[in-house]
């Protein structure tokens, strides 16, 4: 990916643990790199086909004086955060906020701070098998579409199905959410586990009835193996509720781990679900 660079932009403010910094206030200094494509701008010579360094600059400069932060993690987070929603063409940022004149009582160049942060597509399953089904959905979709950290929501048809597992409970809705996110991973599954809490959901049997499952499937081509948290999901291959409205938003998409593309699994299990 192409990149767009401000390096040593220099702003006088007053973020710091201690209360003479901020008092007195002391010079940081910010880099940032913005990665996105430039290649539209670079043929069009239009600005409006890339994303103006010098807008950029006085966004970060407005924001480092906006308030005062403790942490320098802080002051980069809130940096990465106002380039990215500003700026819908920057796909991620890489922002340094350096400290020259740390008050740590020795020689340094300067102390920083420096992250990554981006935009990350995202597929999430979505089921319900109780109550008002589609109402749940439904609800799940403007509640992620409302989200300031979300952008590009699209959804699958909703399709019936028979239960999975537990066979003695009623059929499910199902559908696929696809969108970009600002979350990480983890930030993303408490999200999700907090809209099911407020579809009154409670766990009581393993894949028993519920009114709203949602089950993170995919995140950029990550893989991810946690206590608490499977990326891919584990399941995503085996299940026709999943693979069939994954492949109508994502029709070529390809699973990062086993590098396969998720209609050929979609196909193989269409067949083996034919009666011989
Ligand atoms: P299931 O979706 O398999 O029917 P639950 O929705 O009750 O079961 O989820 C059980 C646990 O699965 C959650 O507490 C969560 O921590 C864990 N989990 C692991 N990987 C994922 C994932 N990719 N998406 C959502 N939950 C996950
Ligand atoms: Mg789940």
């Amino acid at each position: 990916m192409d990149k767009i660079m401000i390096k040593n932009l220099e702003v006088f403010c007053n973020h710091g643990v201690y209360k003479e910094e901020n008092v007195l206030g002391q010079k940081f200094v910010v880099d940032a790199e913005l990665r996105l494509s430039t290649r539209k701008a670079g043929r069009s010579d239009k600005l409006s086909d890339s994303v103006s360094y010098g807008d950029v600059s006085r966004l970060i400069t407005a924001e480092m004086k906006k308030q005062n932060d403790r942490l320098l993690e802080r002051v980069a987070e809130r940096l990465a955060e106002a380039v990215l929603l500003q700026f819908p063409l920057v796909r991620s940022v890489c922002i340094t906020v350096k400290k020259p004149w740390a008050p740590v009582m020795l020689h340094l160049d300067y102390a920083a701070v420096s992250i990554e942060r981006g935009w990350h597509m995202v597929y999430v399953g979505a089921g319900s098998n109780m109550g008002d089904r589609q109402a749940y959905l439904t609800q799940a979709q403007e509640a992620l579409c409302a989200d300031g950290w979300i952008r590009n929501f699209r959804a699958a048809s909703v399709i019936e199905t028979e239960p999975y597992g537990y066979l003695e409970q009623d059929k499910f809705l199902n559908t696929v959410f696809g969108f970009e996110t600002l979350y990480e991973p983890e930030e993303l599954l408490a999200k999700v586990q907090e809209l099911e809490q407020n579809a009154h959901r409670e766990r009581k049997i393993h894949w028993g009835p519920r009114t709203l499952d949602l089950d993170i499937l995919l995140f950029d081509d990550l893989v991810l193996e946690r206590e608490d948290l499977i990326i891919p999901h584990p399941e995503l291959t085996r299940r026709m509720f999943v693979l069939e409205p994954l492949c109508e938003l994502n029709p070529y998409g390809v699973h990062p781990l086993y590098r396969k593309r998720f209609r050929e699994y979609r196909e193989n299990l269409g067949r083996e679900s034919i009666p011989e």
